[in-house]
């Protein structure tokens, strides 16, 4: 190496931020392979949390003491930390407890005043449950219909066939950024130009996405973006919602309550301006506050470091898979993320995964809320490791190793 070449990151020190990492479980060093499902939180979150709880507590935006004050400006300092990541505008950014209640409320809220019978929902094979559900009872109570578009045999999405189904009753196209099951990162900006051009709607679920990979919101080109802080290193309960500001403005409140209105008379209310509007009652402040700081972590460690740093681990994990007789990958399509479904042939996966566990390997196993998905897959359940940035190549040698004896032991 020579003298001025930049020195190799300390993946270690990054490690050494997530005091959960450092535990054991059934005797063994814990192995956290699940963070598709909810990640590891570090330090620098816990202690926003906890500083938040022991000196700032109080209720935001009613107060005039000094508490509510400090209380207001972290929990917008929040928002602000929030929007800087993702590239978008805070006042477009509303707070909400993550991916699920914000893909409803793109449902109550936009979808449920506007579609007729006639109108159809195009949504996409790897859809999560949470970007399916919802539209199912928006159709129910419109006349709507749901349209499916299909995976190619790799995973990715037949953009083809994706594009064929634009048809001029399409009002609306619900897609995840990145698949929880496959991986498959899908070619949002390009779709959602395609639909554009088309007058559709793009409802994009960015949950696995975001804690993946740089996200520049703005320049996708969507309509509305929706992500969840607990799989981005923050809080359970917090993540938020994009949407353009023609379409916050043109909204419905979702829910009413406090905290969302002007002025409330019995004849009528008032609503307040979005992002608020769409905040009714006491937010989950101490949250979102840690949510804020994860961004900021995120931002320090550097989303770019840490989409090579998954690739590099997912490229050795996929390596060792394939050794490994009688276990299939499901999703192998081209620069997807750090996920990966794989059943081992004559066993079932929750089998595995509870052999694993007892090696002190988490994993995730079942359906992982992709019925349909799973149904086209032809299998009732997989196993699921998923890799964040804190995890190590050495852990991806306990996992081979655990799969191995698994393996050996129920064959
Ligand atoms: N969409 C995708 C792609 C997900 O992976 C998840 C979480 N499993 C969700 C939506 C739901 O997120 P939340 O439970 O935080 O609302």
């Amino acid at each position: 190496m020579s003298d001025n070449a930049a020195p190799a990151f300390d993946w270690a020190q990054v490690r050494a931020d997530f005091p959960l990492l450092q535990r054991e479980v059934n005797g063994r060093p814990l192995v956290y392979l699940d963070s598709a499902n909810t990640a590891q939180k570090p330090r620098a979150v816990i202690d926003a949390v906890d500083d938040f709880y022991r000196r700032h507590n109080a209720n935001v935006s009613r107060a005039v003491h000094a508490l509510g004050s400090e209380a207001t400006e972290a929990y917008e300092g929040a928002r602000r930390a929030l929007a800087g990541f993702l590239g978008v505008q805070a006042q477009d950014l509303v707070l909400c407890s993550g991916t699920t209640f914000a893909l409803n409320l793109v449902a109550y809220s936009w979808a449920l005043p506007r579609l007729r019978p006639g109108d159809a929902i195009l949504l996409t094979r790897m859809e999560h449950h949470a970007n399916i559900v919802p539209w199912q009872l928006v159709a129910q109570r419109t006349g709507a219909t749901i349209r499916v578009a299909e995976l190619l045999p790799d995973g990715s999405l037949d953009l083809a066939a994706l594009y064929r189904a634009m048809t001029p009753e399409v009002k609306l196209l619900g897609l995840a950024h990145v698949s929880n099951v496959l991986g498959t990162v899908n070619p949002v900006a390009e779709i959602c130009r395609h639909a554009r051009e088309r007058g559709i709607t793009t409802v994009v679920d960015g949950s696995q996405a975001v804690p993946h990979m740089p996200v520049d919101v703005a320049a996708l080109g969507c309509d509305f973006y929706a992500f969840t802080g607990h799989k981005l290193c923050g809080p359970t309960g917090t993540g938020g919602l994009w949407a353009r500001r023609e379409h916050w403005q043109a909204m419905p409140p979702f829910l009413g309550g406090g905290e969302m209105i002007e002025e409330v008379r019995f004849e009528g209310s008032r609503f307040a301006a979005p992002p608020h509007r769409f905040e009714a009652g006491t937010p989950n402040i101490a949250g979102q506050v840690g949510l804020g700081a994860a961004a900021d972590y995120l931002g320090r460690v550097g989303m770019a470091r840490i989409a090579a740093r998954e690739h590099e681990l997912l490229a050795h994990a996929s390596e060792e898979l394939a050794r490994i007789d009688g276990l299939r990958v499901f999703g192998q399509a081209p620069g997807k993320a750090a996920i990966v479904s794989f059943v081992i042939d004559g066993t079932h996966a929750h089998d595995v995964a509870t052999l694993l566990d007892l090696e002190g390997v988490a994993v995730r196993s079942g359906q992982h809320c992709a019925h349909p998905l799973l149904q086209s897959l032809g299998v009732g359940a997989t196993c699921r490791a998923s890799f964040a940035f804190y995890n190590t190549h050495a852990e991806i040698e306990a996992l081979v190793a655990a799969l191995r004896k698994a393996k050996a032991l129920l064959a």
